[in-house]
């Protein structure tokens, strides 16, 4: 399954493919300070390949806090997020958001809260790669 997302006028867009076709997509409603106040819900697939497409990258701001380990995506035009990547290891790793997939079937999605507040550094990188 091919998933196309973008931001809400389209200077960044995504295409996550996900093989085999899912059953459901597992979301996480991240409840760190800067996704409850942007509502990210977020997906990734170790399998899976991420092309991103940004239109003009001077209208993307890249916003990071704490550790500084992950860089949201934010379109400056529109103020949409996405993707959020983070570099680990030399390797380029991302997760999207579910809220901004097109045409995808909602009852495919499978919300669920995540609180990683406790996880520390070393933890987080972890998961991260795995996922
Ligand atoms: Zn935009």
């Amino acid at each position: 399954m091919l998933i196309d997302g973008k931001c809400h006028c389209g200077n960044i867009s995504f295409s996550l493919s996900w093989e085999p076709d899912p059953t459901h997509i597992p979301a996480r409603a991240c409840a760190c300070s800067f996704c409850k106040k942007h509502g990210g819900v977020w997906t990734s697939n170790p399998r899976g390949s991420l092309r991103i497409l940004v239109r003009d990258p001077l209208l993307i701001s890249k916003y990071a806090f704490g550790t500084k380990n992950a860089s949201f995506q934010v379109c400056a035009h529109c103020g949409i997020v996405p993707v959020v990547t983070g570099l680990i290891d030399g390797k380029l790793y991302a997760v999207v958001n579910v809220n901004s997939f097109e045409g995808v079937d909602p009852s495919l999605i499978r919300r669920e809260s995540a609180n990683f507040d406790k996880e520390d550094e070393e933890a987080r990188l972890a998961r991260w790669k795995r996922n």
